[in-house]
């Protein structure tokens, strides 16, 4: 029997890449995602794998997706936390409404997401939580006061519930992707984009399945020794 994985935001981008990656290690896959369903069909069409629409920002609308993904295929194995957003302004302009919005979305999410599976997996004891936070959660961005506190909350919540889980077999890690070639990243403006790549040593953007290969290993079996980590996948950008 195949491990059964739940991928949030696992129809584009980064998470797309994720899902693609874990069907290929034999886990059967569950992409989740927000509100895109030109994009969610496509991804269907293309691999197969089912999507679940719900936002994970909404910690009703998570137990009953958990539920739903749980009914249709089965107990939840590995939990990866890619879904997010940035709603960008210098702090002096930042509204509220940004503010909770990428907190919601990035940190709340993750909560909300995790504490549905965690039950399952304490019981069963096995789990692998997979938290996608980011190089800027390290460091902190100019013009992304929300962003960095939200993915800096995330590797705290690492760290915290690998402790939790770690007698019951449940590893809870985080991964600090750089700049990868997606969407959110090629939406910039070409100028800002070059000026980012001449700050990164190697010299270029990330590739989406160059953060796919690290979940899949922390996703696998194997990783159990592994678990309160932060894996950084930077370019060499930023040594944490
Ligand atoms: P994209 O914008 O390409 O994709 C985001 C995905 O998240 C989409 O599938 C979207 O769903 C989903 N999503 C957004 N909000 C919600 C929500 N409330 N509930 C459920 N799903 C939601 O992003 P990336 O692939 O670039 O980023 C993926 C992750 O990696 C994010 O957490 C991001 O912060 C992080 N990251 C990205 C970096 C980069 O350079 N790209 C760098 C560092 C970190 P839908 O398709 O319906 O819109």
């Amino acid at each position: 029997m195949s491990r059964i994985a739940l991928v949030t935001g696992g129809s584009r981008g980064i998470g797309a890449a994720i899902s693609k990656a874990l069907q290929a290690a034999g886990f059967t896959v569950a992409a989740n995602y927000a509100g895109n369903d030109d994009a969610a069909r496509a991804f269907t069409e293309e691999t197969g794998i089912k999507t679940f629409k719900w936002s994970v920002a909404e910690y009703d609308a998570c137990a009953q997706g958990v539920a739903q993904v749980e009914a249709e295929l089965g107990p939840i194995d590995v939990l990866v936390n890619n879904a997010g957003i940035t709603r960008d302004a210098p702090f002096h302009k930042m509204t509220p409404q940004q503010w909770k919005e990428v907190i919601d979305t990035n940190l709340s999410g993750v909560f909300n997401m995790t504490h549905p599976v965690w039950p399952g997996m304490r019981e069963r004891k096995y789990g692998r939580i997979i938290n996608i936070s980011s190089i800027n959660g390290q460091k902190g961005q100019f013009g992304q006061v929300n962003y960095s506190a939200a993915k800096a909350g995330d590797l705290g919540f690492t760290k915290a519930l690998a402790q939790e889980g770690a007698r019951a077999n449940i590893t809870v890690n985080a991964i600090c992707p750089g700049y990868i070639a997606t969407e959110m990243v090629m939406a910039v403006p070409e100028k800002v984009r070059e000026s980012i790549i001449s700050q990164i040593p190697v010299g270029r953007l990330g590739e989406p399945d160059e953060i796919a290969r690290a979940v899949v290993f922390l996703a696998s079996d194997e990783a159990g020794f592994i678990t309160g980590s932060t894996i950084s996948a930077n370019g060499g950008q930023f040594f944490a």
